[in-house]
Formats: structure tokens, sequence, C-alpha cells
């Protein structure tokens, strides 16, 4: 199985260096370790983070070595096709959930019903508390609700596919939708489709399901 949808190298960058939320930490956590090529960039993320402490911080030298590196990143596979082999590890829980191992030791609130053929869970991130960091279960072709957001939100597809727009996601994909994205993703026909998202900032979202969603997240 191969992944074709990754998070920017901006993300990327973060999650080597640290610098991200708890919450997006665990999502892209759920990506990196079952995704090849992201493991192995993250890899070298972390190789130039520990040049450049080495060096003087800030200097050009630096600038450089970070602009070289990504440069080296375009050269290899990532313009073929940008793809990454998928290194799924999974652990069954007691519901019959297949979910990825690294979310194993969290927390998760029971399956809520939120509108026909969606169910929502949330997962309890300790080091924050406010992250809002849910799972998703939805039916073969039923719509989410239309969304739009303060902040990025990635979503993370474990089993299923999700379509959004021109995108097809399959699972190992994430989506990185940055806050001015107004969208409605739709479950592939082949079956349920149970994927990991959060949101960074709030989100926006109208009707009965969206109010329904706010108040069970606490958005
Ligand atoms: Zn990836």
């Amino acid at each position: 199985m191969t992944i074709n949808h990754h998070p920017s190298d901006e993300t990327l960058l973060g999650y080597a260096a640290g610098t991200l939320p708890a919450g997006t930490r665990l999502v892209i956590s759920v990506h990196v370790q079952g995704c090849s090529r992201c493991a192995r960039d993250v890899g070298r993320f972390e190789a130039i983070g520990g040049q450049v402490l080495t060096e003087a911080p800030g200097t050009e030298l630096s600038q450089d070595l970070l602009g070289r590196t990504l440069a080296s990143l375009d050269r290899d596979d990532r313009s073929s096709g940008a793809r990454g082999k998928a290194v799924f590890e999974a652990v069954r829980r007691p519901d019959g959930i297949i979910l990825p191992r690294a979310l194993s030791a969290y927390e998760t609130i029971p399956w809520r019903w939120i509108s026909p053929g969606i169910h929502l869970s949330r997962v309890k991130v300790q080091e924050d508390p406010d992250a809002n960091v849910i799972l998703l279960r939805v039916g073969a072709n039923r719509l989410l609700p239309e969304h739009g957001h303060t902040g990025t939100e990635f979503t993370q597809v474990l089993t299923g596919s999700l379509i959004d727009g021109s995108k097809r996601l399959m699972p190992g994909d994430i989506m990185e939708a940055s806050a001015d994205l107004e969208h409605q993703p739709v479950a592939g026909p082949e079956g349920e489709c149970i994927c990991l998202a959060v949101v960074e900032g709030k989100l926006r979202i109208g009707g009965l399901i969206g109010r329904t969603v706010l108040s069970l997240v606490g958005l």
C-alpha cells in the first residue's frame, strides 16, 4: 500500500523540532509511524536540527543548510509521485475498532452518534486537555457536515477512504486543511471510513449537527 498525501514540510519540520501543539503532534505521529517517506524526512530534519544547533543559530550558514536539505528531499523520490510506503501497525480495541499503535495508550470516550451514519469519539490528550483530537466513524457515502476552521485541521485516514474535492484519501493518507478552507468531505463508497482528526483553533459549523458536534468536542 502506498501513501500519496503527506503533511507539509513546515509541519514535519515542526514535528521534528518538537514545536507542534500536543494534539497535532499526536496525529502527525500516527502518520509518521505509518509512512516510510515521512519517517525518513523527519529523521533528516532531526539530523539537520542537530547540525544547525552546533553551528551558530540564525546564521546564513544554518539557513543554507536547511535550504540544501529541503532541496535534496525534492531531488529524491518526492518529485516522482511523492509516495510513501505504508507501515501501519495496528491494535484492536475492545469495541472491535482497529487503531494505530500510536493511539493505544490514549483514553478515548465511547462512540457518540451525531447524525445518521456518523459517530464521533474524543481522544484525551493528557499533555493538553484542550486539544481537539477526535475519531470519526463515517458510513459509506456519508457526508460530513460542511465546516470551516480558524486554524489548521489535519485528518488522517485509518480505514476506508475519504473524498474531499478532487482528493481521495486512502488509509495512511493525511489531509492538511488550512484555516481558510471551507469543505465537506464524504466517505468513499466501499465502506465505513474511520479517521483521526485534530483541529487547531475553533471549528465553524452550522445547523443542528454542527451544534451537536461542537458540544461533544467542546469547541
Ligand atoms: Zn507521509
